[in-house]
């Protein structure tokens, strides 16, 4: 059986690494999230952002606009966010309505807010290995397998997924660790056999269940980022293959998490991975906070 990587006890490590640090700024950092339309889902993340602030004695800004503001409107106000003093951070959650266009929208952040590490010039400090805000998601695998003492030097990586948001920037945090890194997608040939060589695999797909045993080699770190909600019983039985926990929990909820490998081959075969949920999950929000508490520090001259 795998080791299990705690997502949620690294997350509070990290955590409680901060607040010293906060504690001894000499103001308080402060996090704007601008939030525009009603996309459910967003409105949670951005909630359990506000709330992670508030219990680390963050400062965190709540900007909620109506999903019919213009990009002109939008650009605006993060003009306004970046010529306020009393925001070190910013981040527009995503997706945005379809109207605007999100690439000016995260151009426009100063880099030197861009919480989220998507700004073009802090993509280019990531990969010629210069300091910067690193995207939130990757990051925490990175700070996951270190915590865990995982050695990522001269390991044999595979990222499945190329996503800016994930898979890109996963890939180059492993090869500045050393790794040596493949990077897949839906145009790779035999994808099981690329994955069946890794000692470290990487699921960032958006694809329920996707990595299977054909996929994992025996002993391999297999991290999963995949967050994919069923709501359709047949599904939850078609990957759980009866197991009567996993269907028990969809009958109570009506829905269940699963990740981009297999909830019962993944455990199975790998030496090490993160289940879904409470693996790489936790990991996106203490990322985020320290993004914060370093481009507090940086604009604060500490
Ligand atoms: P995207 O949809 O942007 O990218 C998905 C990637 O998977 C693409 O590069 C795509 O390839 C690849 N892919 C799709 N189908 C296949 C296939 N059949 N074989 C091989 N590769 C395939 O997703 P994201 O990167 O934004 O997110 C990936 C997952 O991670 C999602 O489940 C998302 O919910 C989750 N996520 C979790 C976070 C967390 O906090 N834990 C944060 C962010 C995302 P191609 O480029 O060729 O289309």
């Amino acid at each position: 059986m795998a080791q299990i990587l705690d997502g949620i006890r690294v997350r509070d490590e990290i955590l409680d690494e901060l607040r010293p640090r906060i504690a001894a700024l000499p103001r308080r950092p402060g996090l704007a999230v601008v939030l525009v339309g009603s996309d459910a889902a967003s409105e949670v993340y951005v909630g359990s952002k506000v709330k992670t602030c508030a219990s680390l004695g963050l400062v965190s800004e709540k900007i909620t606009r109506p999903g019919s503001i213009t990009t002109a409107e939008l650009l605006a106000l993060v003009d306004s966010l970046n010529a306020n003093e009393a925001i070190d951070g910013i981040l527009v959650q995503m997706p945005l309505p379809r109207h605007i266009d999100a690439q000016q929208v995260l151009e426009r952040i100063a880099p030197e807010k861009d919480v989220d590490g998507f700004h073009p010039v802090n993509v280019g400090r990531l990969s010629i290995g210069l300091p910067g805000p690193r995207p939130c998601t990757p990051n925490g695998v990175m700070q996951l397998l270190r915590r865990a003492g995982i050695d990522v030097a001269g390991k044999r990586a595979v990222v499945v997924g190329r996503s800016d948001i994930v898979g890109k920037p996963m890939a180059m945090l492993l090869l500045h660790a050393h790794a040596t890194v493949t990077i897949c997608h839906s145009r790779t040939v035999d994808l099981a056999a690329e994955c069946q060589r890794a000692d470290i695999l990487v699921g960032a797909i958006g694809r329920p269940a996707f990595l299977t045993a054909e996929h994992i080699r025996p002993g391999a770190v297999v991290i999963d980022v995949g967050i994919n909600r069923l709501t359709e019983r047949h599904l939850v039985e078609g990957i759980w293959r009866n197991d009567g926990i996993a269907l028990a929990e969809f009958d109570r909820k009506g829905k269940i998490l699963v990740g981009d490998t297999h909830p019962l081959d993944a455990p199975a075969l790998a030496g090490a991975w993160t289940p879904v949920p409470g693996g790489v999950g936790p990991l996106t929000i203490a990322m985020l906070m320290t993004n914060t508490v370093e481009a507090a520090e940086r604009r604060q001259g500490c």
